[in-house]
């Protein structure tokens, strides 16, 4: 069954909102092996979205709808599905009941008939509660059409919860195959080469489809399919090839790993020293709960001086290699350590762009020290791309190189 996502809403065309919905729910149906067909952004309007629909409904069998359902003049969604199936609107009981419930409490300032509005749905749908809002999930299976249509509420924390609890499961009940899937999530290597690879691992295992999602720090193998002893064999295959590059299954990012590797180390200390990231490194590992345990603190050391005055790196390797040099990133988290009282400390310095680039020092040059006990790791990269993408680039590496001096201990 083929499914397509029709986003709704004015603010999402004037990029007043960003359609984290769509990515979401083409999150959610990819973690179960469903990869949607298209994805379109209407604004709040009758005609575009039957316009829509009819596109949709040619292409898949299952239209998930999002926003639109609200209690506002401008949230039409309900009313262009039942019109466009030529179905009459109804009120659900459970939903209208509830509604006027919140009228007696006083629990919403929402003129009545506005607010009741949405319990009515269209003739012979299911309406699905919404814990978190008034506008329920709708599920509509029009008459005589062999099609379903999905209707959620827009705002992300109503959606959610319903993607999760209603909508993946009804999918699930309703796909003739079982499908399976696991997920990899493997750290600092390029979308090309793990397509390479996962490719010739699934050369003998036609049914096992993989997908691929890119971000700075890791790549997201999905590998889905009808088999499940298959899928498993091939997922040992994959594990076992990219080996300590995949974060482990508990953890989603690889600041996340290593702050549960630093703490089930005795809450191993840490801190950081960042020139050409500016504190962009203590964000990704400060945005994970409880890493208090175990980072003690970040020196920002962009300028020379501060490098120098505060960090201690001495002048002479300031001035023989520069401060974009294996001996500035060295000296950095050596005297980190010992500044901020650490056993684990990071140091960068590189050159994001777009200006200060050199022949002997292009953008894009950058160097990661990492230190562990007594090991020092120093590391060059050329990292391609705009100055976000060579400092994103620079955490990742940076976090990498740490994290695999830990799993090495
Ligand atoms: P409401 O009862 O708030 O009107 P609704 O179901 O009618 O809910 P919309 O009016 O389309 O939904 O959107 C309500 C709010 O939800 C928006 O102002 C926006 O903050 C958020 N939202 C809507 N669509 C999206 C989207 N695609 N991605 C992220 N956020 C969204």
């Amino acid at each position: 069954m083929k499914i397509s996502i029709l986003t709704i809403g004015d603010e999402l065309l004037k990029g007043a909102i960003i359609n984290t919905n769509a990515a979401f729910l083409g999150e959610m149906l990819l973690s179960r092996g469903w990869i949607p067909t298209m994805c379109v952004t209407v604004p709040d309007k009758l005609d575009d979205i039957a316009r829509t629909m009819d596109f949709l409904l040619s292409h898949s069998d299952i239209v998930i709808t999002s926003g639109g359902l609200g209690p506002t003049g401008d949230d039409v969604t309900c009313q262009a599905i039942a019109e466009y199936f030529k179905t009459p609107l109804t009120a659900d009981e459970k939903t209208s009941k509830k509604l006027r419930q919140y009228l007696e409490n006083g629990q919403t300032k929402c003129p009545p008939e506005r607010l009741l509005r949405q319990a009515m749905i269209p003739q012979g749908a299911e309406a699905w509660d919404n814990p978190v809002g008034t506008a329920p999930g709708i599920w509509f299976k029009p008459q005589n059409v062999n099609k379903y249509i999905c209707m959620l509420p827009g705002p992300p924390p109503e959606q959610r919860p319903m993607i999760v609890n209603c909508l993946l499961p009804h999918l699930s009940q309703m796909m003739k195959e079982r499908s399976y899937s696991r997920l990899f999530r493997i750290a600092c290597a390029a979308e090309a080469w793990i397509e390479e690879i996962t490719t010739k691992i699934l050369s003998d295992a036609p049914g096992i489809a993989p997908a691929y999602c890119a971000t700075a720090d890791q790549v997201r193998l999905f590998l889905s399919g009808s088999d499940e002893a298959i899928l498993d064999a091939k997922a040992e295959e994959v594990k076992k090839f990219f080996g300590n590059r995949i974060i482990r299954s508990d953890c989603q990012s690889l600041a996340e790993e290593m702050v549960a590797v630093l703490r089930e180390r005795g809450n191993m200390q840490l801190a950081t020293a960042e020139s050409c990231t500016g504190g962009m490194i203590a964000a990704a590992i400060t945005d994970i709960p409880g890493s208090s345990a175990v980072f003690r603190g970040s020196i920002i050391a962009y300028s020379d001086e501060i490098k120098r005055d505060v960090l201690g790196v001495s002048s002479t390797v300031l001035s023989a290699y520069g401060s974009v040099s294996g001996q500035c990133v060295s000296s950095m988290v050596e005297n980190l350590c010992v500044k901020l009282h650490t056993e684990a400390g990071i140091a960068v310095s590189g050159i994001a762009g777009p200006g200060g680039g050199t022949p002997e020092k292009p953008v894009g040059l950058v160097f990661v020290a990492v230190k562990l006990g007594q090991r020092v790791v120093v590391r060059q990269f050329n990292f391609p791309g705009n100055r976000d993408a060579v400092r994103r680039s620079t955490v990742a590496a940076a976090l990498f190189e740490l994290r695999s001096l830990l799993l090495d201990q």
